[in-house]
């Protein structure tokens, strides 16, 4: 490379700084990307590759985007994976020796994206440092694009894997010393950008001064995180990263939360997954069918971006919980409120991102005049709430301070359509500084003094057709075709010679194009000021700003919750601290959306720690199993967010975890066999529950064969209902009709089915759950049905006699689980893998047959008959 041009070497210098980033380089009106970030470009963006230097030997790659069209591309090279460094121009060219300077203003990851376009307005877009320590592991998390900022501990009892699939990051900033191992582990479960950082950035004496030094305190007790040395390094680790991409200050990050798991109810990855509370389980990630798209009535982005957080972690305490029914009360009892407060909100933008572009000097004038338009409302909102009971409406109002002002001055000063960007003048109104309006006097009187020029001209030269027009390269001209050359007069000075026509400038066009000219630059560079000056006074209201848009958004929610209430006739949940769930007429919330109205059958739920602890729920396929335990399990969830529920009444003791295991047949989840799978999370489950979770086990080892399956099913009814921290209240749906025998043995298990009726040679699903095992036979009157030939179906019949006969010792003890002595923790032990003798078998060994009169025989095989056939009378 001995010949590089100057600006290529600067580009090279540059570049070596980002290895990690595709460098938008730019070169007057487009970005510039040179060698392999060109071929990326040209492959991901469907570019054309062109080189720079043709004529050399070794022609530089290269590929260029137009810089007002540069976001769209960042977005999709962000989406493809990729970072992108964006270098601007530093100096204007043409003043100074050399190259124009240039310098990389941003680095944009898919962590630290701020642009509208690549923003989902009602997700979070989190940024994650994960930190281990032994054990313990340290979680921050920034929104950089909302200016949230969380920093906690995950003890080991909890997988932080499992908590970082919740919060679902678009980055992960890993210490190099942690990286190799960890990274994997995380690429295992998700699909996320994994970036690798020194490990001096995560040193919890760095990063512990780097917060101080952020927020300006001396202390980080007012945080909440200084017991916790791997959460300060965390947090450290977000903050230095963001100070790197962003190079510039993150006023808007102005305190870090504790992020406290503990607090709110644990939910595994697999049961967020099986609920399909914020994606589906499909492939496709649509949000269409979830709990969330089903539930969501807010109206701004950030209501819509807390009902998601508060969806994603329920609370458990049932104070709490309670504050939010309160407040969905009122909402609820006077709708008129719901109206109004809707009313209201709408007007409200995404002001948590409006401030945070602010604060980072990339709001453009349609943002600030956006901001400016919702902080309009602030006071409206806090009018409307401010007759509320609710303590948690209350403060949301208290916080909300009047933001009026500061909205009047933006909205006085910037005319009623700003443009895009900020450079080019446009942004104010006139009458808003004399200066400006002198210059745009001038401007305007200049433009105006030309077109009249054009007619004067037109005039004096005789010539029709004589046109003034402008570009860039000569300003101001008068153009004259061909056919009217012999009429140019002597005073126009040649310029430039078309095809069909001359174009020529006067001395006195020059002047007045000097006046238009340098009135609008100066127009220009007078705006761009005001306007910085502008977007930094709303900065300086920040915190206020944050605590409105914060209210907003929870004000939303208690009102997207009274709404769909009030839509779908919810109830208001009571919630205690007890072992009863007790849900009268509930509803599966988004089946019910999906099935004519008023066809969803609607069923009830009794679950204590008492007598009906592990509920045995059989019925045939298609029957409404899996609805009804998903059902349970969202009505709880739903209670425990603040929601009111689709139930007539629900009474909830406050659970701390929901497990679900979800017997899905194609779930080849990292290449483990699907029973493995399985085992692993029935282990996970019986390993973590205590007596205030709730279970949800849709079909127990179908992954293995019937005997297999069969034991293992049994033997986990028996451990949860024996072992008394693990005494979770359980809904167990499965086919293995044995199951149901527990129920004669386990005081806490009951049989529930879900009923079908054969009427006019068709099986009806009637959608209810009832007492008792299910009818076994349905599968043979299924298999009548569907005409398979009599002999078939009589036969079949006979051997389920036997089968069912078999079930039952003589003594109508459940053959499974009686023939084995009870081990001494009381548990009944499975008898399957050594089948014992019926008792007949050795009445008959004993018989003396020699000795035997034909008499006494025949009574004795009567006898023996009776014992056999004793139970298939039942
Ligand atoms: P199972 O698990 O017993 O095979 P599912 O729970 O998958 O059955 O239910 C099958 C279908 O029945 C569901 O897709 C739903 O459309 C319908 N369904 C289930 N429960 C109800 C109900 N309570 N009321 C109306 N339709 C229901
Ligand atoms: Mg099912």
């Amino acid at each position: 490379m001995a010949d590089v041009t100057p600006v290529m070497q600067q580009y090279l210098d540059i570049k070596k700084q980002h290895g990690d980033a595709i460098l938008f380089f730019r070169m007057g009106d487009f970005y510039e990307m040179f060698y392999e970030d060109a071929r990326i470009a040209s492959e991901e963006l469907g570019l054309t590759l062109t080189s720079r230097d043709k004529s050399k030997k070794d022609p530089v790659p290269m590929a260029g985007i137009p810089y007002h069209a540069a976001n769209g591309y960042l977005t999709k090279l962000l989406r493809a994976g990729y970072k992108v460094a964006v270098c601007e121009q530093t100096t204007l060219p043409g003043k100074g020796k050399g190259p124009v300077q240039r310098e990389v203003m941003q680095v944009v990851t898919p962590g630290t994206v701020m642009g509208e376009e690549s923003l989902d307005a009602r997700s979070n877009n989190f940024l994650v440092t994960v930190s281990l320590d032994g054990g313990a592991a340290g979680i921050a998390m920034a929104d950089i694009s909302t200016g949230e900022f969380l920093a906690g501990e995950i003890p080991a009892s909890r997988n932080w894997l499992d908590e970082l699939e919740r919060i679902n990051p678009s980055e992960v900033i890993l210490s190099d010393k942690e990286a190799p191992e960890l990274e994997r582990e995380i690429k295992s479960r998700l699909d996320v950008m994994v970036t690798t950082r020194d490990g001096w950035m995560f040193d919890f004496q760095y990063a512990a001064d780097r917060i101080r030094d952020h927020f300006g305190v001396t202390s980080l007790k007012g945080f909440g995180i200084e017991d916790s040395p791997v959460a300060v390094s965390a947090a450290g680790g977000v903050l230095a990263y963001l100070t790197e991409t962003q190079k510039a200050s993150l006023d808007h990050i102005t305190a870090i939360r504790r992020y406290r798991p503990g607090a709110t109810m644990f939910l595994d990855a697999r049961t967020r997954r099986n609920l399909e509370l914020t994606a589906t389980l499909s492939e496709d990630g649509t949000s269409k069918g979830t709990l969330f798209a089903v539930i969501d009535r807010t109206v701004t982005p950030m209501g819509a971006r807390l009902l998601k957080t508060w969806i994603s972690n329920p609370l458990i305490e049932p104070e709490g919980i309670i504050a939010r029914h309160d407040g969905v009360q009122e909402f609820f009892d006077y709708p008129e409120r719901i109206r109004e407060a809707a009313a209201v909100l709408k007007g409200v933008h995404d002001v948590e991102r409006l401030i945070g572009r602010v604060c980072l000097d990339r709001a453009n004038p349609r943002d600030l005049l956006s901001l400016a338009e919702s902080l309009e409302r602030s006071w409206e909102l806090r009018e409307t709430v401010s007759q509320f009971r609710s303590s948690l409406v209350r403060s949301c109002a208290e916080e909300i301070e009047d933001l009026r002002d500061i909205s009047a001055i933006i909205s006085d000063a910037l005319v009623d359509n700003p443009p895009a960007v900020f450079t080019d003048g446009g942004i104010f109104r006139d009458g808003y500084l004399p200066e400006l309006d002198e210059l745009r006097d001038i401007s305007r009187s200049g433009r105006r003094w030309i077109a009249d020029y054009q007619a004067r001209e037109r005039q004096r030269t005789g010539i029709a057709t004589l046109k003034v027009g402008y570009n860039n390269v000569f300003g101001y001209y008068i153009e004259v075709s061909n056919s009217n050359r012999e009429r140019v007069p002597e005073d126009y000075i040649r310029k430039q010679t078309l095809v069909n026509a001359e174009r020529f400038i006067t001395p006195a066009l020059k002047e007045y194009e000097e006046k238009v000219l340098g009135a609008a630059e100066r127009i220009n560079e007078l705006e761009r000021n005001l306007f910085t000056e502008l977007r930094r006074e709303a900065a300086s209201r920040v915190r206020e700003i944050q605590a409105f848009s914060h209210a907003a958004a929870a004000i939303d929610v208690l009102h997207s919750y009274a709404t769909i209430a009030r839509e779908r006739g919810y109830t208001r949940p009571e919630i205690y601290d007890g072992p009863v769930i007790e849900i009268r007429d509930g509803r599966h919330p988004v089946v019910e959306t999906l099935i004519p109205a008023g066809k969803f059958v609607a069923n009830d739920t009794v679950l204590d720690g008492e007598r009906e602890q592990i509920l045995i729920i059989t019925g045939p396929n298609m029957a409404g199993k899996s609805t009804y335990l998903r059902q349970v399990g969202l009505i709880v969830l739903l209670a425990q967010t603040g929601s009111f529920v689709p139930a007539s009444s629900a009474h909830i003791g406050a659970v701390d975890r929901i497990f679900t295991r979800v017997g899905a047949s194609d779930n080849l989840a990292g290449g483990e066999s699907t029973f493995l799978v399985e085992m692993n999370e029935t282990a996970n489950i019986l390993n973590n529950c205590t007596p205030r979770s709730l279970i949800l086990f849709d079909e127990v080892g179908r992954g293995t064969s019937t005997f297999d399956g069969l034991s293992i099913a049994w033997a986990i009814v028996e451990y949860l209902h024996q072992v008394q921290h693990a005494a979770a209240r359980t809904l167990f749906a499965t086919h293995y009709h044995e199951l149901t025998e527990l129920e004669t043995l386990l005081p806490k298990v009951k049989n529930y089915n879900v009923a079908v009726r054969e009427w006019n040679d068709e099986i009806v699903f009637l959608r209810k759950i009832m007492e008792g095992g299910s009818d076994q036979s349905l599968g043979i009157q299924v298999a009548r049905l569907a005409g398979l030939p009599k002999k078939v179906i009589t036969r079949a019949r006979e051997i389920l006699t036997n089968l069912e006969a078999n079930e039952f010792t003589v003594n109508h003890e459940p053959k499974i689980a009686s023939e084995r002595p009870k081990a001494p923790d009381g548990t009944l032990q499975l008898s399957l893998f050594e089948l014992p003798e019926h008792p007949v078998v050795e009445e008959l060994r004993q018989i003396d047959v020699e000795n035997l009169t034909p008499i006494k025989a025949l009574l004795m095989l009567e006898q023996l008959k009776r014992k056999v056939v004793k139970k298939d009378s039942r």
